[in-house]
């Protein structure tokens, strides 16, 4: 039982199918970038420490934009799962209904405020808990 209406679920899906769009255009922007000439002369045969520096750091901004945007995907593919399962909006946590606005704002919402706060405040301190 979803209630959310079928013009809400069908905007949000819309909405998860664009976000799916660019970031996979995003990733090819940058593996392309990484693989193109201009990356292939710094990491070629230059043979200056500056240029190798310059390339690795190249390589390294590439790999976080790319495990930012797999990471963004993966819950893009867990959403459309949920859709699919008529779960979407559904908190996996307790099972109610997660808010409309929250939805519209995080499309790719597993739990309601609720939950995720919840998880946010019992995972987040374990490394501060020294008193
Ligand atoms: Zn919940």
């Amino acid at each position: 039982m979803n209630s959310l209406s079928a013009e809400q679920l069908d905007r949000l899906s819309t909405r998860i199918a664009e976000r799916k769009r660019m970031l996979l255009e995003d990733v090819r922007r940058v593996l392309k970038r990484t693989s193109s000439e201009r990356y292939a002369d710094l990491v070629g045969e230059a043979g200056d420490a500056g240029d190798e520096a310059a390339a690795s750091l190249l390589r390294d901004v590439s790999e976080a934009e790319i495990v930012r945007d797999v990471g963004e995907l993966r819950d893009i593919a867990a959403a459309e799962a949920r859709l699919a399962a008529g779960r979407y909006g559904i908190c996996t946590d307790c099972g109610t209904v997660t808010d409309v606005k929250r939805l519209e704002a995080y499309p790719t919402a597993k739990r309601c405020i609720g939950c995720q706060q919840r998880r946010e405040k019992t995972r987040a301190p374990s490394r501060y808990t020294g008193r």
